[in-house]
């Protein structure tokens, strides 16, 4: 069929055939199908959704793109963790080095922060010298050697994805979950990885507002796994307030090392466990989530989590150093603090407004091409269920620039909400999905 016969054909919620929905993905990825007749594709599919089987076929087309990574050739199954993006997740950056240590090699390529939510590859140049631009090849040594390596995406990966993606985000078409789906599956799968799991954030800070949408995410990339005979597993995880208690990158990457050392706040701590125990069990060094919790804290007791994690950092080419000796990371000028509006207790801390703030600050990005400042971010001292008296501090700001103070404040004061109670807390693992 003929584009204009396929889009008429999606828009009248008919299903396509694997062979068209191919022919149609990679006439577009060549340029021989105009970014007007992908738009109106996209509107059809935003509208009427895919099949299980149009979307097996429309990932695997996004996949075969590109360059698809074959580490077969190294021992043990591959596992990363890929997570929808929260407000003060620095989980991949202990969670890699925990799988490392206990024996399971992670491939994994991440992105930088965009809008409220942070990203891995800024996070992790704060330590100095750290490099994330790696070639495949030195990608493929360390994941064989080291067990686990995390760069940026390259240009040779699910191609048919970046151009997609910016396509999507000037016609309306970013929420639709098919897309959100193939998107992000055709990236992982391109990796190389044998499993996966999937961090499915659910609330205020989250792309997913509702554990409902949260849900229909999870079961999409599930099913998408399924089709390409990988096994993918998936936590919905609490974000209705940012994870540990900080934001920022040095400031993340000095609380990730602390969970590392087995001395991080119990949330943060808790969802990297629950994550890297999935990852532990998919691929095969554990049987069942017990024995993997008792492998990690192993792990974290005798010293191995730390040591993988210097390893990584000096392998990329950072200072390994940074790791133990937190005073050689980045450290801003001044600190200062913000007051609690009211005596009481922490009853909401509103993500996307911190994420916002930490943007305001320097932390994170406005435009793909804004610099951030490595050192700026917020230490949040109350959480949600604290008791806070009146004027008592709240968040303490990390900062270089005097003149973004007085709107970050204001920012942080009205995300914080304080009333007479403590509220009920929700789980943090929400639900386990297969
Ligand atoms: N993240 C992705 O990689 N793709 C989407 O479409 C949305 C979020």
């Amino acid at each position: 069929m003929r584009p204009y016969e396929l889009i008429k054909a999606k828009r009248e919620g008919r299903a396509l055939a694997q062979a068209d929905i191919r022919s149609f993905l990679d006439g577009y990825t060549r340029g021989e199908i105009p970014d007007y007749q992908m738009s109106a594709m996209l509107m059809a599919i935003f509208f009427k959704g895919l099949t299980g089987e149009e979307l097996g076929a429309w990932t695997q087309a996004m996949l075969n793109s590109g360059e698809v990574l074959d580490l077969s050739d190294i021992p043990g199954l591959k596992v990363d963790k890929h997570s929808t993006g929260g407000v003060g997740d620095k989980v991949s950056l202990s969670l890699a080095p925990l799988a490392a240590a206990c024996g399971v090699p992670v491939p994994m390529i991440s992105g930088r922060g965009l809008g409220h939510t942070g990203g891995t590859l800024d996070k992790l140049e704060s330590i100095p010298g750290f490099r994330v631009d790696l070639t495949v090849a030195d990608y493929r040594k360390m994941v064989r050697e080291v067990g686990a390596c995390l760069i940026g995406q390259t240009a040779t990966l699910a191609p048919a994805d970046k151009k997609l993606y910016a396509l999507r985000d000037v016609t309306a078409t970013v929420d639709c979950i098919p897309l959100i789906a193939s998107s992000i599956m055709s990236k992982k799968l391109a990796e190389g990885i044998d499993a996966l799991v999937l961090d499915v954030k659910v609330g205020s800070g989250a792309f997913m507002k509702t554990q409902e949408d949260a849900r229909v995410l999870a079961t999409t990339m599930i099913e998408i796994g399924r089709h390409v005979g990988r096994k993918v597993t998936a936590l919905l995880t609490n974000m209705e307030q940012p994870l540990g208690t900080t934001v920022g990158n040095a400031l993340e990457v000095d609380e990730a090392v602390a969970m590392l050392e087995g001395h991080a706040p119990a949330d943060y701590t808790e969802v990297t466990l629950a994550l890297t125990a999935e990852m532990l069990v998919l691929g095969k060094k554990a049987k069942d989530e017990a024995h993997a919790r008792s492998l990690l804290q192993e792990a974290i007791q005798s010293g191995a989590a730390v040591r993988k994690l210097e390893e990584i950092v000096k392998w990329q080419g950072g200072d390994p150093r940074a790791v133990r000796d937190r005073t050689r990371l980045p450290k801003a000028k001044a600190v200062t603090e913000v007051a609690a509006p009211a005596a009481g207790f922490v009853t909401a801390i509103d993500s996307e407004a911190v994420g916002l703030a930490s943007v305001a600050l320097g932390a994170g990005r406005e435009r793909t091409d804004s610099l951030i400042d490595p050192a700026v971010g917020f230490t949040l001292l109350k959480k949600v269920g604290d008791p806070v008296g009146a004027g008592e501090p709240i968040v303490r700001i990390h900062y270089n620039d005097d003149a973004r103070l007085a709107d970050v404040s204001r920012r942080l004061q009205a995300a914080y909400q304080v009333g007479p109670s403590a509220p009920s807390t929700r789980p943090l693992v929400l639900e386990r999905l297969e």
